[in-house]
């Protein structure tokens, strides 16, 4: 497994224990223990087994991972941003090289399938090359002044050191969109991945370190929320803060960021409506419900939770979504002819369960699943069936609040602005899709979206890297990453004028 770096790295990088390795923290372009002496375990969570262990990191391993990122500011905010773009691009090729290693890997940790796994890893390539090209724009603006011969421009600098913060459902892809349009602008990083799904990010590190990244430029610290994550968050050092996760916690790192004034991006929940209208193709848009609420087993941001259905097809509709979940095969994401994985750890399933049960309390009809899975295949891992609910109303929690599992709701609406206002009626906005053959409907319903992605006759998952990508309401707060966008959260914008008159010139009182 390790054939690829060395015996001697895997001794640097890696101590053994037994047949399990243990990771060590990335500081300072070296492979250290934590200063804790601990260490936690990943699981796989379909089968339960031990994959491997990590660091528990301590607020002390936090500060070290930002001395070195201030030191190693300096000589890479100099560094010419094609450069910076040539280890990007670098990186991306060693990724496609090692794309199936590294997604049989994810696999393991997180659980989706092999096919979704490969995606992951994909979206990292992409992102990474996309960023690469970006070395050779950095655009900023020209502009004319109000006053004779003086110039006026808008250039681009790097922030500094940033902290990043990940959660687990996209191991690669999420660290992928941060780190590279980060480093291709010049700033150095802290970052902490999920405790559930550590593994990928290590092996990013370990891929940018070989494409020849200075030590020091990307730090990564493996550790809880509560303490690696509020280091972060509080740490002086760090002047930009990037958080993907739930909105209750975005919703702490946006105020501790605020303390010491640091800008702070925020991605986090969302509860992501499929309209489905009278006069839509009734087999392309189950294709798309399909994939969008149970595509990782629905433990996406986007992923499909609210099915808002046209009362006149609404039977039909059902009747053939039922049909075609229930040919879900549940299961181990590395075997053949498995479509939906496990769910991520035992905390979560529990959640999601209890949300099942609410929804059953409230009057919401169970049409489909509902219970863990306990059989032969599915005992030693976290399975929840694929689960439909009918007849639920906007006001029932399962309608509201983010399930982030295998369980959606099918609405019924009246009419097209009915199901506006349905897809309206919640504190997130992140996704929204809707399927029809009315052009005029299409559109109208794009514009009175709440929300920053919008597809039509599409599922409301399949983000591309080269848009932007965020949301609205309880979901974000105003930022989008990805696309040019990306290029924004992690650059300082200087206005520039030079005056070549040879004379003092007062803008808005000479030339009035
Ligand atoms: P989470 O909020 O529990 O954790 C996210 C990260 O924050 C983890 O690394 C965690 O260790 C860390 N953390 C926890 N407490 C912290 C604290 N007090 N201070 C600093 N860091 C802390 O989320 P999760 O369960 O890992 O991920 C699921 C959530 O992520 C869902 O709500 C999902 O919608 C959201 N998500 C959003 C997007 C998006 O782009 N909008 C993408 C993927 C996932």
């Amino acid at each position: 497994m390790f054939v690829d770096v060395g015996f001697a790295c895997i001794f640097r990088r890696y101590g053994v224990i037994g047949m399990v390795k243990t990771y060590l923290n990335f500081i300072d372009g070296k492979w250290v223990r934590s200063s804790s002496g601990k260490t936690f375990d990943n699981m796989n969570p379909a089968t339960g087994e031990l994959i491997a262990r990590f660091q528990a990191g301590t607020r002390e391993d936090v500060k070290k991972a930002v001395k070195s990122a201030k030191n190693a500011f300096p000589a890479w905010r100099e560094t010419p941003a094609t450069e910076r773009a040539d280890i990007l691009l670098r990186s991306s090729l060693i990724l496609e090289k090692r794309k199936e290693e590294l997604s049989r890997l994810m696999t393991m940790e997180n659980g989706k399938i092999l096919s979704e796994a490969r995606g992951d890893v994909q979206e990292a390539i992409d992102m990474f090359q996309y960023m690469a090209g970006e070395g050779r724009r950095l655009f900023g603006e020209t502009t004319k002044s109000e006053l004779r011969n003086k110039f006026c421009m808008s250039v681009r600098d790097p922030i500094g050191v940033v902290g990043m913060i990940t959660p687990w459902n996209f191991p690669m892809a999420i660290p992928a969109w941060k780190i590279a349009p980060a480093l291709v602008c010049g700033n150095t990083i802290v970052f902490k991945p999920a405790s559930d799904t550590p593994l990928s990010v290590m092996k990013l590190a370990e891929i940018l370190d070989e494409a020849g990244l200075p030590k020091g430029v990307l730090n990564v610290v493996t550790g809880s929320g509560g303490v690696v994550g509020k280091e972060i968050v509080e740490n002086q050092g760090i002047q930009h803060l990037s958080f993907t996760g739930s909105t209750e916690v975005g919703r702490e790192v946006y105020v501790g960021g605020a303390k010491k004034l640091n800008s702070v991006e925020l991605e986090m929940g969302g509860k992501n409506p499929q309209i489905v209208l009278k006069d839509a193709d009734l087999d392309l848009a189950v294709q798309g419900a399909l994939w969008g609420a149970f595509g990782t087993s629905g433990q996406r941001c986007t992923a499909t939770s609210r099915i808002i259905v046209e009362k006149p097809v609404l039977k039909k509709f059902t009747e053939k979504f039922l049909r075609k979940t229930r040919g879900i095969r549940t299961g181990n994401g590395l075997k053949k002819g498995i479509t939906m994985g496990p769910i991520i750890n035992g905390g979560q399933m529990t959640k999601i369960l209890g949300y099942i049960e609410t929804g059953k309390k409230e009057g919401a009809k169970l049409l489909l699943g509902g219970r863990r899975l306990s059989g032969k295949e599915h005992k030693r891992g976290n399975f929840i069936s694929p689960t439909v609910f009918g007849k639920v109303t906007k006001s029932m929690t399962i309608a509201q609040e983010e399930i982030f599992g295998p369980v959606t709701c099918i609405m019924e609406a009246k009419d097209f602005m009915d199901a506006v206002n349905i897809a309206n009626s919640v504190d997130y906005g992140l996704s929204w899709s809707i399927y029809t053959r009315d052009v005029n409907k299409a559109f109208k319903a794009m514009e009175l979206a709440e929300s920053g992605i919008f597809y039509v006759n599409a599922p409301t998952i399949g983000a591309e890297v080269h848009l932007p990508f965020g949301g609205v309401k309880g979901t974000g707060n105003g930022g989008r990453e990805a696309g040019t966008t990306g290029i924004d959260e992690f650059s300082e914008i200087k206005s520039v004028f030079v005056d070549y008159s040879g004379g003092l010139q007062r803008a808005q009182i000479d030339n009035k």
